[in-house]
């Protein structure tokens, strides 16, 4: 069992456990929706502008501590947690399911997302490595090395309401950052369930309060996060709209921003491809998650050649998915998070409609819930709405000619996430993946665009906000770098050649 730094000892009371769950009654209040029946959960007390304070003079304070905690033992703190997050997979996948009309096996994926970075962050923990240069002045040694960034502000979107926040809570907690997480006001129950694990784990570490939760729906309280000059780095997982403002605000503050934005995903579909593999990956792009991935395939472009055969087995594949109670065992396809995305999803399939598309099949709702059936419609890349992301299961199929012009309408969205190719044509693939080719931070051959593994580093291009997280050199986002000179010899040899002794 770990064993906290003397420090703590030194510091009695600095180590505690902090929420945000408000002890002032009149603290405003959340719902939390059942998307599967429009009925409520439960209600949520959030915090208030005190609330705020106390936690982030808490975040700054344990910071002070916990950076001294050697990088290792800060890893061995998240194996911890993957433990306990590996002992409730299934109940914590239930209310992720439960509380966003997610499916069960996507409910489940999640947490176990959160398993893999907590495994992954454990290994990162004695990687945090740093470059030795050669020095160009004689005895002198020059190398880079990585030190704790600070307070991490982490602002996550509904859709994945557990796992975005351990991609980065996990990396920055090995990186000797302390984080408080806001997380979207439409998942409030996931996030308090992650943090009460979290709080049982660290508490046995000896290292509690290096995670923070701060339950809002207040916008001017997130703005504030935003502004904040003692928040070292904001990571924002959300739309592009929002996304740009706190963009705008950090960058006022000349402070760090990591954005994950909105994707507008397309997968190329060329005559050699096999749809065999083709179809199932766009289904499950396009349908699964109710198309609320910001990783959804959104659009594909299918060869002229292609176009009848695709779409015929698009529309077979489409008649299968099983839409109903996200817990349901069989079911593919549950409810949309809430009315307005209905709406919203309602008025993109009259869009594309009045543009001149041709709906294949789908574009219905059904309530009690937020139910809609998946749609496909046959669509021009240039219409305003095929260049929107409408986040829900509409599937816009483009036809092409040339390889050239399908990845030039591929590349012609302001988003750059998450991008395909089916073939069989090695010319194909590579020109797809070649700097000529995809623009998009993801680019895949003969897998979909939805989702990724954690061992890559996860993010886009444009609109989509140029941030990276999860694997690879994504830790690198959360430390700073310092630069080291030193000078073993008896000389003091300036820049160049100056002589300030004459
Ligand atoms: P959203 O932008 O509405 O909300 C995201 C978060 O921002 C929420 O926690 C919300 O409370 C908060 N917020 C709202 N106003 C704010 C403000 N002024 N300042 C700071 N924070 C504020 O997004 P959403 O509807 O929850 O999620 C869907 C969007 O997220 C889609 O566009 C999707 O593509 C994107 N997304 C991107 C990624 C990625 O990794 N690129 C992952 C998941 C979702």
């Amino acid at each position: 069992m770990l064993r906290a730094l003397d420090l703590q000892d030194s510091n009695a009371g600095v180590w505690c456990a902090r929420d945000g769950w408000s002890q002032d009654p009149a603290a405003p209040s959340i719902e939390s929706i059942d998307p599967t029946t429009g009925q409520p959960l439960a209600s949520v007390r959030c915090a208030t502008a005190a609330d705020y304070e106390r936690l982030l003079r808490s975040a700054n304070e344990i910071f002070t501590l916990w950076r001294q905690v050697p990088a290792p033992r800060r890893g061995e703190a998240i194996r911890l947690i993957g433990q306990i997050l590996r002992e409730n997979k299934s109940a914590l996948g239930s209310l992720v399911s439960l509380e966003t009309g997610k499916i069960k096996p996507e409910g489940d994926g999640e947490v176990q997302e959160m398993i893999d970075i907590a495994d992954f962050a454990v290994g990162q923990s004695r990687m945090l490595y740093g470059s030795s240069m050669h020095s160009e002045r004689p005895q002198h040694r020059m190398y880079e090395q990585w030190h704790p960034l600070g307070t991490v502000g982490i602002i996550s979107a509904f859709n994945f309401p557990v796992a975005v926040w351990s991609w980065n809570a996990f990396l920055a907690a090995i990186c000797g950052d302390v984080c408080v997480w806001k997380p979207s006001p439409k998942a409030p129950l996931c996030a308090i369930a992650v943090q009460k694990l979290v709080n049982q784990a660290l508490a046995a570490a000896g290292f509690p309060g290096i995670f923070q939760l701060l339950v809002s729906a207040d916008e001017a309280l997130a703005t504030r996060l935003v502004e904040d000059r003692r928040v070292d780095l904001v990571s924002f997982t959300g739309s592009t709209e929002v996304g740009r403002k706190v963009g705008e605000r950090v960058a006022a503050r000349l402070g760090r921003s990591l954005l994950e934005l909105g994707g507008n995903n397309a997968i190329v579909v060329d005559q050699h491809a096999n749809l065999d593999l083709a179809v199932p990956a766009i289904v499950f792009g396009a349908v699964g998650t109710a198309g609320q991935r910001c990783t959804s395939t959104r659009r594909v472009f299918v060869h002229a050649s292609r176009a009848p055969e695709l779409e015929r087995r698009l529309l077979q594949a489409y008649r299968q998915v099983q839409i109903g109670d996200p817990l349901q065992t069989g079911t593919l396809m549950g409810p949309l998070i809430d009315a307005a995305a209905v709406e919203r999803y309602r008025q993109a399939i009259e869009s594309a409609q009045r543009a001149g598309g041709t709906l294949l099949c789908g574009g219905g709702t059904r309530g009690p819930g937020y139910f809609v059936e998946p749609a496909i419609v046959l669509a021009r890349n240039e219409w305003e709405i095929v260049q929107t992301e409408t986040f829900g299961p509409i599937l816009y199929l483009i036809r092409y000619d040339t390889l050239e012009q399908a990845i030039e309408m591929h590349n012609s969205v302001r988003h750059g996430l998450s991008s395909a190719i089916f073939t069989d044509k090695l010319q194909h693939a590579e020109q797809f993946l070649s700097a000529v080719g995809s623009d998009c931070g993801i680019a895949n051959v003969n897998i979909g665009t939805s989702g990724a593994e954690i061992g890559g580093a996860f993010g886009g291009e444009k609109d989509t906000g140029g941030g990276r997280e999860s694997g690879s050199d994504s830790w690198k986002a959360y430390m700073r770098r310092q630069t080291n000179t030193i000078n073993w010899s008896r000389e003091l040899p300036l820049a160049q050649g100056i002589d300030f002794n004459a």
